[in-house]
């Protein structure tokens, strides 16, 4: 029997993001000595992430997090969706990068960079928008950043696969699982206070470890038939899930 670890990951972070929300968020992972990994929109043009006026101290409220231990990764650059053909993670059917050329996808990695770099922010992890992504995403990655790890995929545990550390994401909610590397993820901007209260007792449970970044990366193995195997299984409950919700 394995250990059993989670990271705790939250979307959609920028300067019209919810602020009480993720405050209020912070203070519980803050409290319970938890690090997440963060995504921020460098240039946000997805109304859905537009709650609230700009905030003129978003950039010091990131560089908290920075300062604080929190894992700054890149989501995106605008986080516009659009409807796209299946990337490398069956996830959805939306995607900012997905299918677009590689040179495009390039320069909004590039730019995407550039600006949290001009806030002293330097991403180490890439969050795909809606999961999507593709080869030429991770060329563009490549050629413009110093992002080696990718927070997605589903396995059990993290993996070694195309050149990158891939750190499997597949819960949206905190749930206690078996052994494994369980990362959940959340968006602060959608969470109600029973949600906030969900995660509060979560943690509260003391379910398994929660490493840093690199601590997880270090475990990775290469892709392999049991990543396959998973990746497969669990796709199909993603399916059976997304069928039942819209019966209702
Ligand atoms: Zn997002």
């Amino acid at each position: 029997v394995g250990t059993v670890e989670y990271l705790i990951r939250l979307d959609d972070a920028c300067p019209t993001m919810d602020r009480e929300k993720w405050a209020a968020v912070e203070r519980v992972l803050v409290s319970h000595g938890v690090a997440p990994i963060v995504g921020i929109v460098p240039d946000n043009a997805d109304p859905v992430l537009a709650p609230c006026p700009p905030d003129s101290g978003f950039w010091d409220t990131a560089r908290g997090w920075l300062k604080r231990g929190w894992h700054i990764a890149l989501h995106g650059y605008r986080h516009q969706l659009r409807v796209a053909h299946r990337g490398l993670v069956p996830i959805g059917k939306l995607a900012e990068f997905t299918g677009l050329p590689w040179s495009e996808q390039r320069q909004r990695i590039r730019e995407g960079v550039r600006i949290l770099r001009s806030h002293d922010l330097s991403p180490q992890v890439w969050i795909a928008p809606a999961h999507g992504f593709d080869l030429g995403t991770l060329q563009a990655l490549r050629e413009e950043s110093t992002i080696t790890v990718i927070s997605d995929g589903l396995s059990r545990r993290p993996f070694r696969h195309l050149g990158f550390t891939w750190l499997p994401q597949q819960l949206w909610r905190p749930r206690r699982m078996g052994s494994g590397l369980w990362t959940i993820c959340l968006h602060p901007n959608g969470m109600q206070e029973h949600d906030i209260a969900a995660l509060e007792r979560f943690l509260s449970s003391r379910p398994g470890g929660f490493p840093t970044v690199q601590e997880a990366a270090a475990r990775a193995v290469a892709f392999g038939a049991e990543e396959v195997l998973f990746g497969a299984a669990f796709t199909t409950l993603l399916a059976v899930k997304n069928v039942l919700r819209g019966r209702k």
